[in-house]
């Protein structure tokens, strides 16, 4: 694909001409004389979103408690809808899929229902690049079925420190795992995985096997029904755009509609006899049945907007400009950037990695640090990444050009050096 690109601005500038998203861009509002490159942090805020929003604090102010049945769509369906709007990018039938809680929250939810430790069965199996919070909560399960997760949780290492072997982690799938829990795609190297193969690799072993997509849902098209993943979480402030904190998603393969949730509250009570207030639990069989509290309206609303916006646009022609956008950045680094001692530490082929980049050097906090005082807004993860992402909907090839060319200058001018190495809040 390399061959494609050209060094010269213009080539950039044609690019974003010929996009077929290019359009999209004018929907979001950018902090103001900012490069941002961050969507796979917090995406940022579209005109839809806003609007949805406010549509919901409206109805807040003029409808109060009739929103719940009154409201567009009525709050007491919002959990539902949205799982329903999302269900195609996902590829899940509606049922299959629930907006609530967290990514967190959702993780402990399904794991306490889906970790059933018996003899001689009873350990997770998961990575050691995986993002800490997934680790935390799957400890926080061993502990409560009275286990010790210093025995009970296999992480498979990575040889280089950024990337995971598929066949290594097939490899420890032995016949004392219970259940594997993995990224679609790795945090920091942006490194996605072959979740079809591990998913009937673990299949034929008899084991349950879940994801947690939140770098990659918004980004990359997934056929979770298709592969046959058991279950899934994503969050939905990265690249679905859905603000800080917005509510996470769930998905539930329908085989398991008769499991029990165990972590059971009134909103995952059949939906029909929620209010008939019987104090027997009968769960809601399907993904609805694994929502624990009333749904954060606010935090859902902009939701409505912003994956309206993505199905608009196409996740296909979303994950293309994806590929083209990361191969371009990848590209230029090459060719301007030789000779200053950066490497790429995400994989090669743009089919194996989602929106980000990891490029790498030994001075990248100070370099990323320069890169924020000139305005552009890329992160440092320790010890030396800095991450620049580049989400399909508003970013363009014309914005990689110029951060390549922000860095060739930090490194011409050695601008780098002149940055005190103080301990910085990192987000
Ligand atoms: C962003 C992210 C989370 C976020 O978890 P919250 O509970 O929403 O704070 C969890 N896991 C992964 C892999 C993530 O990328």
């Amino acid at each position: 694909m390399e061959h494609e690109f050209d060094t010269d601005r213009s080539f950039a500038v044609r690019m974003d001409r010929k996009d077929p998203l290019s359009k999209y861009r004018q929907r979001f509002y950018f902090p103001p004389d900012k490069t941002y490159l961050n969507g796979n942090s917090l995406g940022l805020l579209s005109e839809e979103a806003e609007e949805r929003l406010q549509n919901a604090v409206d109805e807040w102010k003029e409808l109060a408690i009739q929103g719940w049945t009154e409201g567009d769509p009525p709050w007491f369906f919002m959990a539902e809808t949205l799982g329903d709007k999302i269900s195609e990018i996902v590829g899940a039938e509606p049922e299959e899929v629930i907006a609530t809680g967290t990514t967190t929250v959702n993780i402990h939810s399904l794991v306490s229902t889906f970790y059933e430790p018996k003899k001689g069965r009873d350990k997770i199996l998961a990575d050691e690049l995986n993002f800490p919070t997934d680790i935390y909560a799957l400890e926080g399960q061993i502990e409560l079925k009275g286990k010790d997760p210093s025995e009970k949780l296999k992480l498979v290492p990575s040889e280089d420190g950024r990337t995971l072997d598929e066949e290594k982690i097939v490899k420890m799938m032995d016949d004392d795992i219970a259940l594997i829990h993995l990224p679609s795609v790795l945090y920091n190297s942006g490194q996605l995985l072959d979740m079809e193969y591990l998913t009937h690799e673990a299949h034929d072993r008899d084991i349950i096997i879940g994801f947690d997509c939140s770098h990659s849902v918004g980004c990359i098209p997934h056929s979770f029904d298709e592969i046959g993943v058991d279950y899934a979480v994503w969050c939905s402030y990265k690249y679905l755009n859905g603000g800080p904190g917005s509510t996470a998603f769930l998905y539930l393969n329908k085989r398991h509609f008769d499991k029990k949730p165990k972590l059971k509250g009134w909103f995952g009570y059949r939906k029909d006899e929620q209010f008939q207030m019987n104090l027997e639990f009968r769960h809601q069989r399907d993904a609805g049945g694994w929502q624990i509290s009333s749904p954060a309206i606010l935090n859902s609303a902009p939701l409505l907007g912003s994956i309206e916006l993505i199905k608009e646009a196409g996740i296909d022609k979303i994950r293309e400009k994806c590929k083209s956008l990361t191969s371009y950045f990848v590209y230029m680094v090459k060719e301007k950037l030789e000779g200053y001692d950066f490497s790429i530490g995400s994989p090669r082929e743009a089919d194996e990695r989602s929106g980000h980049i990891a490029l790498m050097h030994d001075r990248a906090r100070e370099i990323n640090t320069v890169l924020d005082e000139k305005g552009f807004v890329t992160d440092f993860r320790p010890p030396g990444t800095i991450r620049v992402a580049f989400s399909p909907l508003y970013n363009s090839f014309e914005e990689v050009w110029d951060t390549v060319e922000a860095i060739k200058d930090i490194m011409d001018k050695e601008l780098y050096k002149d940055v005190e190495t103080g301990e910085q809040l990192i987000t």
